[in-house]
Protein backbone atom coordinates (compact mmCIF):
# COMPACT_ATOMS: atom_id res chain seq x y z
CA UNK A 1 0.00 0.00 0.00
CA UNK A 2 1.11 3.39 -1.25
CA UNK A 3 2.53 5.38 1.94
CA UNK A 4 0.02 8.32 0.81
CA UNK A 5 -2.96 5.89 0.62
CA UNK A 6 -2.16 4.84 3.85
CA UNK A 7 -2.13 8.28 5.59
CA UNK A 8 -5.59 8.92 3.78
CA UNK A 9 -6.89 5.70 4.40
CA UNK A 10 -6.53 6.42 8.37
CA UNK A 11 -7.86 10.03 8.02
CA UNK A 12 -10.93 8.13 6.67
CA UNK A 13 -11.16 5.99 10.33
CA UNK A 14 -10.62 9.22 12.19
CA UNK A 15 -12.63 11.78 10.09
CA UNK A 16 -14.84 10.03 7.92
CA UNK A 17 -15.18 10.29 3.87
CA UNK A 18 -14.68 13.92 2.44
CA UNK A 19 -18.02 16.25 2.56
CA UNK A 20 -19.97 16.04 -0.70
CA UNK A 21 -22.64 17.18 -2.01
CA UNK A 22 -26.12 15.90 -3.70
CA UNK A 23 -28.43 13.11 -3.14
CA UNK A 24 -27.33 10.28 -1.13
CA UNK A 25 -26.73 6.79 -2.33
CA UNK A 26 -28.79 3.24 -1.60
CA UNK A 27 -25.82 0.96 -1.50
CA UNK A 28 -26.24 -2.87 -0.55
CA UNK A 29 -23.63 -4.26 1.17
CA UNK A 30 -22.94 -8.26 1.17
CA UNK A 31 -21.09 -9.31 3.71
CA UNK A 32 -20.55 -8.46 7.18
CA UNK A 33 -16.99 -9.14 7.79
CA UNK A 34 -14.95 -6.89 8.51
CA UNK A 35 -14.47 -5.46 4.97
CA UNK A 36 -18.16 -5.04 4.81
CA UNK A 37 -18.80 -3.06 7.71
CA UNK A 38 -15.98 -1.02 7.59
CA UNK A 39 -17.19 0.39 4.38
CA UNK A 40 -20.98 -0.27 5.10
CA UNK A 41 -20.32 1.96 8.45
CA UNK A 42 -18.15 5.04 6.59
CA UNK A 43 -21.01 5.46 3.81
CA UNK A 44 -23.39 5.62 6.51
CA UNK A 45 -21.26 8.09 8.21
CA UNK A 46 -21.32 10.07 4.76
CA UNK A 47 -24.95 10.24 4.95
CA UNK A 48 -25.80 7.43 2.53
CA UNK A 49 -28.38 4.62 2.80
CA UNK A 50 -26.84 1.48 3.72
CA UNK A 51 -28.16 -2.14 3.62
CA UNK A 52 -26.42 -5.30 4.74
CA UNK A 53 -27.04 -9.12 3.89
CA UNK A 54 -25.13 -11.63 5.87
CA UNK A 55 -25.66 -15.39 5.48
CA UNK A 56 -24.71 -15.90 8.63
CA UNK A 57 -26.32 -14.77 12.08
CA UNK A 58 -23.76 -12.88 12.85
CA UNK A 59 -21.51 -10.32 12.39
CA UNK A 60 -17.50 -10.55 11.62
CA UNK A 61 -17.15 -13.58 9.34
CA UNK A 62 -13.44 -14.70 9.59
CA UNK A 63 -13.06 -12.95 12.35
CA UNK A 64 -14.46 -15.66 14.88
CA UNK A 65 -13.75 -15.88 18.65
CA UNK A 66 -15.69 -19.55 19.15
CA UNK A 67 -17.02 -19.62 22.62
CA UNK A 68 -18.68 -22.79 22.47
CA UNK A 69 -18.06 -25.59 23.39
CA UNK A 70 -15.56 -23.70 26.04
CA UNK A 71 -16.48 -23.35 29.80
CA UNK A 72 -17.24 -19.80 30.45
CA UNK A 73 -14.48 -17.53 30.69
CA UNK A 74 -12.51 -19.54 28.08
CA UNK A 75 -12.86 -18.74 24.15
CA UNK A 76 -10.56 -20.01 20.72
CA UNK A 77 -9.62 -17.82 17.91
CA UNK A 78 -11.22 -20.25 15.06
CA UNK A 79 -9.57 -17.20 12.38
CA UNK A 80 -7.76 -14.18 13.19
CA UNK A 81 -5.48 -14.52 16.26
CA UNK A 82 -2.95 -11.68 16.12
CA UNK A 83 -2.27 -8.19 14.82
CA UNK A 84 0.44 -6.70 13.94
CA UNK A 85 1.68 -3.44 14.76
CA UNK A 86 2.79 -2.74 11.76
CA UNK A 87 -0.64 -2.91 10.37
CA UNK A 88 -1.81 0.44 11.23
CA UNK A 89 -5.65 0.41 9.71
CA UNK A 90 -5.99 -2.82 12.04
CA UNK A 91 -3.97 -0.89 15.00
CA UNK A 92 -6.50 2.07 14.45
CA UNK A 93 -9.64 0.17 14.41
CA UNK A 94 -8.74 -1.68 17.66
CA UNK A 95 -8.41 1.71 19.28
CA UNK A 96 -11.32 3.60 17.48
CA UNK A 97 -13.57 0.92 19.04
CA UNK A 98 -11.61 1.37 22.24
CA UNK A 99 -10.45 -1.96 22.66
CA UNK A 100 -7.76 -2.82 25.01
CA UNK A 101 -4.91 -5.50 23.23
CA UNK A 102 -1.98 -7.34 24.94
CA UNK A 103 1.17 -8.63 23.37
CA UNK A 104 0.81 -11.69 21.28
CA UNK A 105 3.90 -14.17 21.86
CA UNK A 106 5.02 -15.77 18.33
CA UNK A 107 8.58 -17.01 19.32
CA UNK A 108 8.72 -18.69 22.78
CA UNK A 109 12.59 -20.26 22.76
CA UNK A 110 10.92 -22.66 26.04
CA UNK A 111 8.65 -23.89 23.02
CA UNK A 112 10.00 -27.10 21.59
CA UNK A 113 10.90 -28.69 18.38
CA UNK A 114 9.74 -31.89 17.49
CA UNK A 115 11.43 -32.88 13.88
CA UNK A 116 12.51 -35.95 12.48
CA UNK A 117 11.64 -37.89 15.86
CA UNK A 118 13.34 -35.63 18.53
CA UNK A 119 12.48 -33.49 20.79
CA UNK A 120 14.31 -30.03 21.95
CA UNK A 121 13.22 -27.13 23.01
CA UNK A 122 13.36 -24.13 20.38
CA UNK A 123 16.57 -22.03 22.49
CA UNK A 124 18.70 -25.72 22.06
CA UNK A 125 17.41 -26.32 18.62
CA UNK A 126 18.93 -22.43 17.53
CA UNK A 127 22.04 -22.85 19.20
CA UNK A 128 22.94 -26.45 17.89
CA UNK A 129 20.76 -27.42 15.18
CA UNK A 130 22.46 -31.04 14.79
CA UNK A 131 21.24 -31.89 17.92
CA UNK A 132 18.21 -32.85 15.89
CA UNK A 133 20.35 -35.45 14.19
CA UNK A 134 22.23 -36.27 11.18
CA UNK A 135 19.15 -34.53 8.91
CA UNK A 136 20.23 -30.98 10.45
CA UNK A 137 23.72 -31.85 10.89
CA UNK A 138 24.57 -30.60 7.40
CA UNK A 139 22.53 -27.60 8.22
CA UNK A 140 24.42 -24.30 9.35
CA UNK A 141 23.05 -22.30 12.27
CA UNK A 142 22.56 -19.47 9.99
CA UNK A 143 19.70 -21.53 8.44
CA UNK A 144 18.08 -22.22 11.89
CA UNK A 145 18.29 -18.57 13.33
CA UNK A 146 16.91 -17.38 10.30
CA UNK A 147 20.24 -15.35 9.46
CA UNK A 148 20.56 -16.88 6.22
CA UNK A 149 17.11 -16.30 5.18
CA UNK A 150 17.42 -12.63 6.09
CA UNK A 151 19.99 -11.98 3.99
CA UNK A 152 18.56 -13.37 1.07
CA UNK A 153 15.59 -10.84 1.73
CA UNK A 154 18.00 -8.18 2.77
CA UNK A 155 18.60 -6.51 -1.16
CA UNK A 156 14.55 -5.94 -1.32
CA UNK A 157 14.32 -5.04 1.96
CA UNK A 158 16.70 -2.20 0.98
CA UNK A 159 15.33 -1.70 -2.38
CA UNK A 160 11.31 -0.81 -0.93
CA UNK A 161 13.54 1.40 1.17
CA UNK A 162 14.91 3.62 -0.92
CA UNK A 163 12.92 3.74 -3.69
CA UNK A 164 9.13 2.59 -2.16
CA UNK A 165 6.21 1.71 -4.73
CA UNK A 166 8.62 2.04 -7.66
CA UNK A 167 10.84 -0.48 -5.94
CA UNK A 168 7.91 -2.33 -5.15
CA UNK A 169 6.63 -2.51 -8.66
CA UNK A 170 9.81 -2.99 -10.30
CA UNK A 171 10.22 -6.32 -7.76
CA UNK A 172 6.67 -7.55 -8.58
CA UNK A 173 7.71 -7.53 -12.09
CA UNK A 174 10.72 -9.52 -11.25
CA UNK A 175 9.79 -12.10 -8.95
CA UNK A 176 5.63 -12.21 -9.77
CA UNK A 177 6.70 -15.36 -11.50
CA UNK A 178 8.34 -16.93 -8.81
CA UNK A 179 6.98 -19.43 -6.26
CA UNK A 180 9.15 -19.40 -2.74
CA UNK A 181 10.48 -22.93 -3.79
CA UNK A 182 11.67 -21.42 -6.96
CA UNK A 183 13.07 -18.68 -5.67
CA UNK A 184 14.75 -20.71 -2.93
CA UNK A 185 16.58 -22.54 -5.87
CA UNK A 186 17.31 -19.99 -7.73
CA UNK A 187 19.23 -18.93 -4.79
CA UNK A 188 21.08 -22.33 -4.74
CA UNK A 189 19.45 -23.39 -1.37
CA UNK A 190 19.61 -27.51 -1.26
CA UNK A 191 16.81 -29.56 -1.26
CA UNK A 192 18.20 -30.26 2.75
CA UNK A 193 18.25 -26.63 3.51
CA UNK A 194 14.39 -25.99 1.82
CA UNK A 195 12.77 -28.77 3.85
CA UNK A 196 14.36 -27.33 7.22
CA UNK A 197 13.18 -23.86 6.02
CA UNK A 198 10.00 -24.96 5.30
CA UNK A 199 9.44 -26.98 8.82
CA UNK A 200 10.97 -24.64 11.18
CA UNK A 201 9.17 -21.64 9.12
CA UNK A 202 5.80 -22.96 8.38
CA UNK A 203 6.16 -22.36 5.13
CA UNK A 204 6.41 -25.79 3.67
CA UNK A 205 2.99 -26.34 2.70
CA UNK A 206 2.53 -23.07 1.12
CA UNK A 207 5.92 -23.51 -0.36
CA UNK A 208 4.19 -23.31 -3.96
CA UNK A 209 2.54 -20.29 -4.08
CA UNK A 210 3.23 -16.77 -5.30
CA UNK A 211 7.08 -15.78 -3.65
CA UNK A 212 5.22 -12.08 -3.35
CA UNK A 213 3.12 -13.25 -0.73
CA UNK A 214 6.11 -13.97 1.96
CA UNK A 215 8.25 -11.48 0.80
CA UNK A 216 5.52 -8.88 1.58
CA UNK A 217 5.07 -10.27 4.90
CA UNK A 218 8.77 -10.67 5.86
CA UNK A 219 9.62 -7.11 4.44
CA UNK A 220 6.30 -5.26 5.78
CA UNK A 221 7.46 -7.02 9.55
CA UNK A 222 4.15 -8.98 9.99
CA UNK A 223 5.11 -11.36 12.39
CA UNK A 224 7.67 -9.24 14.19
CA UNK A 225 5.63 -7.11 17.10
CA UNK A 226 2.23 -8.46 17.50
CA UNK A 227 -0.84 -8.00 19.52
CA UNK A 228 -4.38 -9.51 20.73
CA UNK A 229 -6.89 -8.05 21.43
CA UNK A 230 -7.98 -8.92 25.09
CA UNK A 231 -11.06 -10.53 25.42
CA UNK A 232 -11.72 -11.72 21.93
CA UNK A 233 -11.37 -10.46 18.65
CA UNK A 234 -15.02 -10.35 17.91
CA UNK A 235 -15.15 -7.17 19.89
CA UNK A 236 -13.63 -5.68 17.20
CA UNK A 237 -16.82 -6.50 14.75
CA UNK A 238 -18.75 -6.31 17.40
CA UNK A 239 -18.51 -2.99 17.97
CA UNK A 240 -19.92 -1.68 14.77
CA UNK A 241 -23.46 -3.37 15.76
CA UNK A 242 -24.55 -0.66 17.76
CA UNK A 243 -24.18 1.95 14.20
CA UNK A 244 -25.25 -0.97 11.86
CA UNK A 245 -27.59 -3.60 13.91
CA UNK A 246 -30.47 -2.17 12.24
CA UNK A 247 -29.48 -2.17 8.75
CA UNK A 248 -28.13 -6.02 8.65
CA UNK A 249 -30.55 -8.69 7.39
CA UNK A 250 -28.57 -12.11 8.97
CA UNK A 251 -29.56 -15.38 7.55
CA UNK A 252 -29.86 -13.74 3.88
CA UNK A 253 -27.68 -15.45 1.58
CA UNK A 254 -26.91 -13.97 -1.88
CA UNK A 255 -27.88 -16.32 -4.66
CA UNK A 256 -27.78 -13.87 -7.39
CA UNK A 257 -26.61 -10.53 -8.74
CA UNK A 258 -27.94 -8.03 -11.43
CA UNK A 259 -27.93 -5.04 -12.60
CA UNK A 260 -29.61 -2.82 -14.56
CA UNK A 261 -28.50 1.38 -16.08
CA UNK A 262 -30.65 2.59 -12.95
CA UNK A 263 -29.87 -0.40 -10.22
CA UNK A 264 -28.74 -3.11 -9.07
CA UNK A 265 -30.51 -5.99 -7.24
CA UNK A 266 -29.38 -8.83 -4.74
CA UNK A 267 -31.99 -11.35 -4.76
CA UNK A 268 -31.12 -13.82 -1.48
CA UNK A 269 -32.66 -16.21 0.32
CA UNK A 270 -33.81 -16.71 4.10
CA UNK A 271 -34.99 -19.47 5.84
CA UNK A 272 -38.47 -18.28 5.17
CA UNK A 273 -37.95 -18.09 1.35
CA UNK A 274 -36.50 -15.36 -1.17
CA UNK A 275 -35.88 -11.59 -1.15
CA UNK A 276 -34.47 -8.86 -2.69
CA UNK A 277 -32.54 -5.36 -2.37
CA UNK A 278 -32.63 -2.86 -4.78
CA UNK A 279 -30.05 -0.63 -4.49
CA UNK A 280 -28.00 2.38 -6.47
CA UNK A 281 -24.91 0.10 -5.98
CA UNK A 282 -23.56 -2.50 -4.41
CA UNK A 283 -20.29 -3.60 -2.46
CA UNK A 284 -19.68 -7.29 -2.45
CA UNK A 285 -17.56 -8.29 -0.14
CA UNK A 286 -18.07 -12.70 -0.28
CA UNK A 287 -14.88 -14.70 -1.19
CA UNK A 288 -14.50 -15.70 -4.72
CA UNK A 289 -14.84 -19.38 -3.70
CA UNK A 290 -18.63 -18.07 -2.74
CA UNK A 291 -19.16 -16.03 -5.21
CA UNK A 292 -18.63 -18.79 -7.95
CA UNK A 293 -22.24 -19.67 -6.86
CA UNK A 294 -23.88 -16.47 -6.88
CA UNK A 295 -26.06 -16.30 -10.52
CA UNK A 296 -24.28 -13.00 -12.26
CA UNK A 297 -27.74 -12.27 -14.47
CA UNK A 298 -25.80 -9.46 -15.92
CA UNK A 299 -22.73 -11.18 -16.70
CA UNK A 300 -19.32 -10.09 -15.41
CA UNK A 301 -16.65 -8.89 -17.76
CA UNK A 302 -14.49 -12.18 -19.01
CA UNK A 303 -11.50 -11.02 -16.91
CA UNK A 304 -13.59 -10.49 -13.65
CA UNK A 305 -14.71 -14.12 -14.50
CA UNK A 306 -11.31 -15.28 -15.47
CA UNK A 307 -10.36 -13.82 -11.59
CA UNK A 308 -12.76 -15.36 -9.89
CA UNK A 309 -12.34 -18.52 -10.88
CA UNK A 310 -8.98 -18.79 -10.92
CA UNK A 311 -7.93 -16.68 -7.71
CA UNK A 312 -6.16 -19.39 -5.32
CA UNK A 313 -7.53 -20.05 -1.48
CA UNK A 314 -5.58 -21.54 0.33
CA UNK A 315 -7.01 -24.01 2.84
CA UNK A 316 -6.87 -23.77 6.83
CA UNK A 317 -7.84 -25.79 9.56
CA UNK A 318 -7.52 -25.59 13.85
CA UNK A 319 -8.05 -27.81 16.44
CA UNK A 320 -8.65 -26.65 20.07
CA UNK A 321 -8.36 -28.30 23.12
CA UNK A 322 -9.90 -27.52 26.50
CA UNK A 323 -7.13 -28.59 29.07
CA UNK A 324 -8.32 -28.34 32.92
CA UNK A 325 -4.87 -27.48 33.67
CA UNK A 326 -2.12 -25.11 32.03
CA UNK A 327 -0.09 -27.84 32.24
CA UNK A 328 2.54 -26.27 29.19
CA UNK A 329 3.10 -23.17 31.91
CA UNK A 330 2.66 -24.70 35.27
CA UNK A 331 4.99 -27.87 34.25
CA UNK A 332 7.02 -26.25 31.09
CA UNK A 333 7.23 -23.06 31.41
CA UNK A 334 6.23 -22.13 28.27
CA UNK A 335 4.06 -19.21 28.41
CA UNK A 336 2.45 -17.80 24.71
CA UNK A 337 4.59 -18.92 21.69
CA UNK A 338 4.09 -21.68 19.58
CA UNK A 339 6.03 -25.08 18.91
CA UNK A 340 6.89 -26.35 15.56
CA UNK A 341 6.40 -30.09 14.32
CA UNK A 342 6.47 -32.50 11.76
CA UNK A 343 3.52 -33.85 12.88
CA UNK A 344 0.44 -33.97 11.20
CA UNK A 345 -0.51 -31.24 14.05
CA UNK A 346 2.25 -29.57 12.20
CA UNK A 347 1.89 -26.18 14.42
CA UNK A 348 0.72 -25.59 18.33
CA UNK A 349 0.04 -22.68 19.75
CA UNK A 350 -0.18 -21.70 23.23
CA UNK A 351 -3.04 -18.80 23.70
CA UNK A 352 -2.62 -16.55 26.73
CA UNK A 353 -6.37 -16.13 27.33
CA UNK A 354 -8.71 -17.44 29.78
CA UNK A 355 -5.74 -17.60 32.37
CA UNK A 356 -7.93 -16.55 35.55
CA UNK A 357 -10.34 -19.45 35.54
CA UNK A 358 -7.25 -21.81 35.86
CA UNK A 359 -7.92 -23.80 32.89
CA UNK A 360 -6.56 -23.13 29.21
CA UNK A 361 -7.54 -23.52 25.46
CA UNK A 362 -4.38 -24.93 23.56
CA UNK A 363 -4.40 -24.45 19.66
CA UNK A 364 -3.47 -27.81 19.37
CA UNK A 365 -2.88 -27.83 15.64
CA UNK A 366 -2.83 -24.71 13.08
CA UNK A 367 -2.15 -25.81 9.31
CA UNK A 368 -2.96 -24.78 6.05
CA UNK A 369 -3.09 -26.31 2.60
CA UNK A 370 -2.27 -29.77 2.25
CA UNK A 371 -1.67 -29.94 5.56
CA UNK A 372 -5.06 -28.53 6.41
CA UNK A 373 -6.97 -30.70 3.79
CA UNK A 374 -5.84 -33.80 5.25
CA UNK A 375 -7.56 -32.85 8.83
CA UNK A 376 -10.64 -31.74 6.89
CA UNK A 377 -11.19 -35.68 5.42
CA UNK A 378 -11.21 -36.69 8.62
CA UNK A 379 -14.54 -36.66 10.76
CA UNK A 380 -14.91 -33.78 13.55
CA UNK A 381 -14.14 -36.45 16.53
CA UNK A 382 -11.56 -38.52 14.58
CA UNK A 383 -10.01 -34.85 14.56
CA UNK A 384 -10.02 -34.64 18.23
CA UNK A 385 -8.50 -38.41 18.81
CA UNK A 386 -5.55 -38.28 16.10
CA UNK A 387 -4.80 -34.44 17.14
CA UNK A 388 -5.07 -35.90 20.96
CA UNK A 389 -2.36 -38.42 20.04
CA UNK A 390 0.19 -36.03 18.60
CA UNK A 391 0.11 -33.51 21.17
CA UNK A 392 0.65 -36.29 23.84
CA UNK A 393 3.82 -37.06 21.58
CA UNK A 394 4.95 -33.59 22.94
CA UNK A 395 3.15 -33.24 25.86
CA UNK A 396 1.80 -36.41 27.87
CA UNK A 397 0.05 -34.74 30.25
CA UNK A 398 -2.92 -33.79 27.59
CA UNK A 399 -3.93 -37.25 28.18
CA UNK A 400 -5.32 -36.63 31.99
CA UNK A 401 -5.98 -32.91 31.19
CA UNK A 402 -7.64 -33.18 28.21
CA UNK A 403 -11.47 -31.89 28.60
CA UNK A 404 -13.55 -30.81 25.00
CA UNK A 405 -11.99 -30.14 21.67
CA UNK A 406 -13.42 -27.86 18.85
CA UNK A 407 -12.19 -27.80 15.51
CA UNK A 408 -12.40 -25.71 12.58
CA UNK A 409 -12.37 -26.10 8.99
CA UNK A 410 -11.89 -22.53 7.07
CA UNK A 411 -12.46 -24.28 3.16
CA UNK A 412 -15.72 -26.79 4.26
CA UNK A 413 -16.83 -23.29 5.36
CA UNK A 414 -20.26 -22.53 2.93
CA UNK A 415 -19.65 -18.75 3.30
CA UNK A 416 -16.04 -18.60 2.92
CA UNK A 417 -14.99 -21.40 1.13
CA UNK A 418 -11.11 -21.11 1.89
CA UNK A 419 -9.21 -19.73 4.34
CA UNK A 420 -8.03 -16.66 2.36
CA UNK A 421 -6.60 -15.76 -1.01
CA UNK A 422 -2.93 -16.67 -1.85
CA UNK A 423 -1.47 -16.06 -4.79
CA UNK A 424 -0.19 -18.77 -7.26
CA UNK A 425 3.06 -17.70 -9.06
CA UNK A 426 1.53 -15.26 -11.69
CA UNK A 427 -1.61 -13.98 -10.39
CA UNK A 428 -0.70 -10.96 -9.13
CA UNK A 429 0.48 -9.41 -12.53
CA UNK A 430 -2.54 -11.70 -14.14
CA UNK A 431 -5.71 -10.89 -11.77
CA UNK A 432 -5.10 -8.52 -9.54
CA UNK A 433 -6.63 -5.55 -11.43
CA UNK A 434 -8.92 -7.60 -12.34
CA UNK A 435 -9.91 -8.73 -8.69
CA UNK A 436 -10.76 -5.19 -7.64
CA UNK A 437 -11.98 -3.59 -10.96
CA UNK A 438 -15.79 -2.31 -10.15
CA UNK A 439 -18.15 -4.14 -12.77
CA UNK A 440 -20.67 -1.45 -13.66
CA UNK A 441 -23.23 -0.32 -10.39
CA UNK A 442 -21.14 -3.49 -8.21
CA UNK A 443 -17.75 -3.22 -6.41
CA UNK A 444 -15.73 -5.51 -4.62
CA UNK A 445 -13.91 -5.36 -1.41
CA UNK A 446 -12.86 -7.97 0.90
CA UNK A 447 -9.19 -9.17 1.98
CA UNK A 448 -9.23 -10.75 -1.74
CA UNK A 449 -9.33 -7.44 -2.67
CA UNK A 450 -6.13 -6.19 -1.27
CA UNK A 451 -2.48 -7.03 -1.48
CA UNK A 452 -2.86 -7.71 2.11
CA UNK A 453 -4.25 -11.32 1.82
CA UNK A 454 -4.98 -13.13 4.83
CA UNK A 455 -5.02 -10.11 7.28
CA UNK A 456 -7.73 -7.82 8.32
CA UNK A 457 -5.41 -4.79 7.52
CA UNK A 458 -6.39 -5.95 3.63
CA UNK A 459 -9.85 -6.02 4.31
CA UNK A 460 -9.85 -2.38 5.78
CA UNK A 461 -7.95 -1.05 3.11
CA UNK A 462 -10.07 -2.58 0.29
CA UNK A 463 -13.49 -1.56 2.58
CA UNK A 464 -12.39 1.42 2.33
CA UNK A 465 -11.45 2.29 -1.29
CA UNK A 466 -14.87 0.32 -2.29
CA UNK A 467 -16.88 3.21 0.23
CA UNK A 468 -14.39 5.98 -1.66
CA UNK A 469 -15.37 4.54 -4.73
CA UNK A 470 -19.48 4.63 -4.22
CA UNK A 471 -19.08 7.61 -2.50
CA UNK A 472 -17.52 9.13 -5.57
CA UNK A 473 -20.23 8.40 -8.23
CA UNK A 474 -22.13 11.64 -8.97
CA UNK A 475 -25.27 12.19 -7.17
P1 LIG B 1 -15.13 -12.31 5.57
O1 LIG B 1 -14.79 -12.13 7.00
O2 LIG B 1 -15.05 -13.65 4.99
O3 LIG B 1 -16.51 -11.62 5.29
C1 LIG B 1 -17.37 -12.01 4.26
C2 LIG B 1 -18.77 -12.11 4.83
O4 LIG B 1 -19.65 -12.50 3.78
C3 LIG B 1 -18.89 -13.19 5.90
O5 LIG B 1 -19.48 -12.64 7.06
C4 LIG B 1 -19.77 -14.25 5.26
O6 LIG B 1 -20.59 -14.92 6.18
C5 LIG B 1 -20.58 -13.43 4.28
N1 LIG B 1 -21.08 -14.22 3.16
C6 LIG B 1 -20.45 -15.20 2.48
N2 LIG B 1 -21.23 -15.65 1.49
C7 LIG B 1 -22.38 -14.93 1.53
C8 LIG B 1 -23.56 -14.92 0.74
N3 LIG B 1 -23.73 -15.76 -0.30
N4 LIG B 1 -24.52 -14.04 1.05
C9 LIG B 1 -24.39 -13.17 2.09
N5 LIG B 1 -23.28 -13.15 2.87
C10 LIG B 1 -22.29 -14.00 2.58
N6 LIG B 1 -5.92 -11.66 9.96
C11 LIG B 1 -5.17 -10.97 10.86
O7 LIG B 1 -5.06 -9.74 10.77
N7 LIG B 1 -4.54 -11.64 11.88
C12 LIG B 1 -4.62 -13.00 12.03
O8 LIG B 1 -4.10 -13.57 12.98
C13 LIG B 1 -5.35 -13.72 11.06
N8 LIG B 1 -5.45 -15.06 11.16
C14 LIG B 1 -6.29 -15.73 10.33
C15 LIG B 1 -6.44 -17.10 10.51
C16 LIG B 1 -7.33 -17.81 9.73
C17 LIG B 1 -7.48 -19.29 9.94
C18 LIG B 1 -8.09 -17.12 8.74
C19 LIG B 1 -9.10 -17.87 7.92
C20 LIG B 1 -7.92 -15.77 8.55
C21 LIG B 1 -7.02 -15.06 9.33
N9 LIG B 1 -6.81 -13.69 9.17
C22 LIG B 1 -6.04 -13.00 10.05
C23 LIG B 1 -7.46 -12.97 8.08
C24 LIG B 1 -8.70 -12.22 8.50
O9 LIG B 1 -9.46 -13.02 9.36
C25 LIG B 1 -9.48 -11.91 7.22
O10 LIG B 1 -8.65 -11.19 6.32
C26 LIG B 1 -10.71 -11.06 7.47
O11 LIG B 1 -11.42 -11.44 8.63
C27 LIG B 1 -11.61 -11.20 6.24
O12 LIG B 1 -12.63 -10.23 6.29
P2 LIG B 1 -13.51 -9.97 4.99
O13 LIG B 1 -14.55 -9.02 5.35
O14 LIG B 1 -12.58 -9.64 3.88
O15 LIG B 1 -14.12 -11.39 4.63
Amino acid sequence: MRSHDLERDLATLRDGLPPRGGKRHRVVVVGAGVAGLVCAHELLRAGHDVELIEARQRVGGRIYTMREPFAPGLYAEAGAMRIPRSHRLSIALIERAGLAVKPFTMHNPNAYCHLFGRKLRLSEFESNPAALGEELAEQDRGLVSGARWQALLQPYAQRIERDGDEGWRAIAGELDGYSTREFLEKHGWSEAAIEVFGLVNNQEAIMNSCFLELLREEVGNYYTDMVRIDGGSDQLTNSFLPSLRQRIRFGARMVALDQSERDVTVHYETAAGRGRAIADYAIVTVPFPVLRHVEVLKPFSHAKRRAVRQLRYDASAKIFFQCRRRFWEDDEGIVGGGTVTDLPIRNLYYPEAGKATGRGVLLASYTWSEDAQRWGSLAPDDRIEQAIEDVAVIHPQILAEFEVGASWMWHDDPYAGGAFALFEPGQQGLLHEHIIAPEGRVHFAGEHASLAHAWIQGSIESGLRAAREVHAHPA
